[in-house]
């Protein structure tokens, strides 16, 4: 008995990495919800810093003068599933980082190394500090942030079933730009070359075009509990 609740106690970090609409934001949450873990949704992060560059007028095609300010801005994650927040110098920026100008930036913001060094110790100190485990979520946690993660998973999904949820969740945006947009993001990010978007060796793909939400949380919140109940 001792043994079991010891084990249980013990933190697990959870990795979910995948291209943009294959339901990462709303799997992790309610993943890290069920079984009571942090969560820290990185490309909110990666948006954060984005939407500094841009309200400080920094030139987003100038890559060295994006490094040169990468350390400025201080980015803070609220971690409770239930109510993740994001501030940069105390502002709170969940709106803002959700515009269409951030969105059709952040790719080459967060190709920049100094931008990703930066980040990236945020987001391995927030792991190593959080008391039960987290559910961290973004596209290079399973191969760079936290190659030791318990679990990783890979979330991938159809272009069109990744845009048709996009639109839906940009309250009917136009699919076709919806998609084309996607595309062009992912593409990006899977070909910079500082931690591409990337599948690690280790993880378990999940394809969920054809899966609804609660299965593909039932899925994970399942591999989790294996994992925890193996150690
Ligand atoms: O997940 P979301 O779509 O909000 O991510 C926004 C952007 O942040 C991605 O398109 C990518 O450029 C960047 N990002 C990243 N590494 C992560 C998470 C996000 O480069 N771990």
């Amino acid at each position: 008995m001792e043994n079991g609740a010891a084990r249980t106690a013990q933190p697990v970090i959870v990795a979910i990495d995948g291209p943009s609409g294959t339901g990462k934001s709303s799997t992790s949450k309610a993943v890290a919800a069920q079984l009571g873990l942090s969560y820290l949704d990185t490309g909110a992060q990666y948006r954060a810093i984005t939407w500094w560059m841009v309200t400080n007028g920094i030139d987003i095609d100038d890559p060295t003068a994006i490094a040169a300010v990468a350390g400025k801005a201080d980015i803070v994650s609220g971690t409770d599933p239930a109510h993740p927040t994001i501030t940069v110098d105390g502002v709170d920026v969940a709106g803002p980082i959700r515009t269409q100008e951030v969105t059709s930036k952040v790719s080459a913001v967060s190709a920049v190394p100094e931008v990703r060094a930066r980040i990236t110790e945020l987001q391995r100190s927030l792991a190593a500090s959080a008391e039960t485990g987290i559910v961290v979520e973004g596209r290079d946690i399973g191969t760079t942030v936290l190659p030791d993660a318990d679990l990783k998973i890979f979330l991938t999904a159809s272009p069109e079933a990744r845009a048709a949820r996009r639109s839906g969740e940009l309250k009917g945006a136009d699919l076709h730009t919806t998609r084309e947009a996607l595309i062009k993001r992912d593409a990006a990010d899977s070909s910079r070359k500082t931690s591409p978007l990337a599948k690690a060796g280790d993880a378990v793909e999940v394809d969920t075009t054809d899966l609804t939400l609660s299965q593909v949380i039932e899925c994970v919140v399942t591999l989790v509990e294996e994992k925890r109940a193996a150690r």
